[in-house]
């Protein structure tokens, strides 16, 4: 039934994208490619919506090996810690109902969804992978109120994300389950791979030319192969795709970012969710618009640009429609705001764009392996702090800084967002998340800038912020980590 694929394929070159099934996790001996930090996906939030939903389809993957799929009867989804402490408000339920149906992130149609979990809800069943083009099973029932169970006051030891499938075999009742662990940025990790997934554990390194585990190899392995940073992580993509692909699939992404930011500067109304933010971005929008004069004579206006760009993502992204995660869904309107600022104000070229990308990629990727990309394990700062850093580093790249002064852009973009915590109003990516997306990438601009204005010397590392960053995340109380148990989430009285 490949044919059924195509009622859910969406955008223009699909191909680009990963799906469930193409994905193998690399583990920490590898540097993370360009296309695995940058995922078009959809909203709210990588970790508490795609990561869920590509769970559901490696756990029909792996009914489907060991030939149980189709003997399958009832299915239950255990959400465990923070995915069920703020799972209401970031669609993790939806999200791994869409995945048992056999919905992918990269390649769902919110609109197709929506529809099917309508029909789930009414007729309380549904057709296990009816979506995915082989892992296809029985019809099932399913209600969400006994097939789903909310565990917020388990955490696994591994991370405060955690799922477990659990699949009723035949009418003897025997067994199947799995846990799966969503790490940020929609990345999934099952139970045993997440043992392996330690800098400490390290395989062998890779066959990339460029294997750098840290800023400080990063810089000494550009150094000595006379390479920029961009140039660095192009070599390293270079390795796994042809150089003409490499470029097709930055150029998908770049453009991905861009349709998101004018789809969300013209959509009007409240948010879903209890607290009905309104919308912003598209008044704003037009505020600007009307305004041109002015701006000629406000050297502040690019500043209201930049925050109108990173508003008009992450409203898109509150709405569950598609983003690119940016390293997440949280932060996701940090990088495409700064990419859209380089263009419009730095006169951008179709090089620096890439070197953007490859650039805060790179140093993404770093993150991930050194720390976490993920709210729930180290607040909004390996979120939001982030997508900062790799904004401000990508954009010192595109405007020709050394490496020395990208390396500096990157770490004063995370410096002065230590601390930072999640706390999401009524467990929704709307409050403070959307906001605080402008904010970083005002802030991204400001650290390019110091860094270009500088020689690249300077005291702290990048290296040591996001040691700095890792080590705040663990001191740091689980009320501010993606529970909506402390902080604004607990402190604003919803009218
Ligand atoms: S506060 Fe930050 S980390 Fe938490 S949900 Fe919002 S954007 Fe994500």
């Amino acid at each position: 039934m490949c044919c059924a694929a195509a009622t859910y394929l969406i955008g223009p070159q699909p191909e680009f994208w990963f799906t469930a099934a193409q994905f193998k996790p690399m583990g920490f001996s590898m540097v993370s490619s360009t296309f695995e930090i940058f995922k078009l996906g959809v909203g709210p939030s990588s970790s508490h919506t795609m990561g869920p939903m590509t769970a559901a389809v490696r756990f029909l993957g792996l009914l489907h090996t060991e030939k149980l799929l189709g003997r399958v009867t009832q299915v239950t989804a255990y959400l465990y810690g923070s995915l069920a402490l703020t799972g209401k408000g970031h669609a993790t339920d939806t999200a791994s109902m869409l995945g048992l149906m056999g919905y992918e992130p990269a390649l769902l149609d919110p609109d197709a969804g929506e529809v099917a979990l309508s029909k789930l809800r009414e007729e309380k069943a549904l057709v296990l992978g009816a979506m995915h083009p082989i892992y296809q099973g029985p019809r099932i029932a399913f209600d969400e109120v006994r097939h789903i169970v909310w565990q917020g006051d388990v955490r696994l030891p591994q991370h405060a994300n955690a799922v477990k499938f659990s699949a009723v075999i035949g009418q003897h009742e025997a067994l199947f389950d799995k846990v799966y662990y969503s790490i940020g940025g929609g990345f999934v990790l099952d139970d045993q791979e997440i043992l392996h997934n330690a800098p400490e554990q390290s395989g062998p390194q890779d066959t990339l030319p460029y294997p750098f585990t840290s800023a400080a190899e990063m810089l000494a392995m550009a150094e000595q192969a006379g390479l920029r940073i961009p140039e660095l992580m192009l070599a390293n993509e270079v390795a796994r795709r042809p150089l003409s692909e490499v470029e097709q699939k930055l150029d998908a992404l770049i453009s991905a970012m861009q349709s998101c930011i004018d789809r969300g500067m013209r959509q009007s109304g409240s948010l879903p969710g209890k607290l009905q933010v309104k919308r912003r971005a598209k008044a704003l929008h037009e505020k600007l618009m009307q305004r041109a004069e002015q701006q000629v004579v406000d050297p502040m206006s690019g500043m209201d640009w930049v925050n109108v760009w990173a508003l008009a993502v992450n409203e898109e992204n509150a709405a569950g429609s598609r983003v690119v995660t940016a390293p997440t869904n949280g932060g996701a309107g940090v990088v495409p705001a700064v990419l859209r600022y380089y263009d419009r104000f730095c006169n951008g070229t179709v090089q620096g764009r890439r070197d953007y990308m490859l650039t805060a990629a790179a140093i993404a990727a770093l993150y991930k392996r050194n720390a976490s990309i993920s709210g729930a394990a180290v607040g909004c700062q390996g979120e939001v702090g982030v997508a900062c850093s790799m904004a401000a580093g990508g954009l010192a790249a595109a405007l020709g800084g050394t490496n020395a002064q990208i390396e500096n852009a990157a770490e004063i973009g995370m410096e002065h967002n230590l601390g930072l915590t999640c706390d999401p109003v009524g467990g929704l990516v709307q409050i403070p998340c959307i906001e605080r997306n402008a904010m970083a990438a005002i802030k991204a601009i400001d650290a390019a800038r110091l860094a270009l204005a500088g020689d690249g010397s300077h005291y702290v590392s990048l290296d040591q912020v996001i040691l700095t960053m890792k080590r705040t995340g663990e001191d740091m109380k689980d009320i501010y980590k993606e529970t909506s148990l402390g902080g604004l989430a607990v402190n604003f009285v919803e009218c």
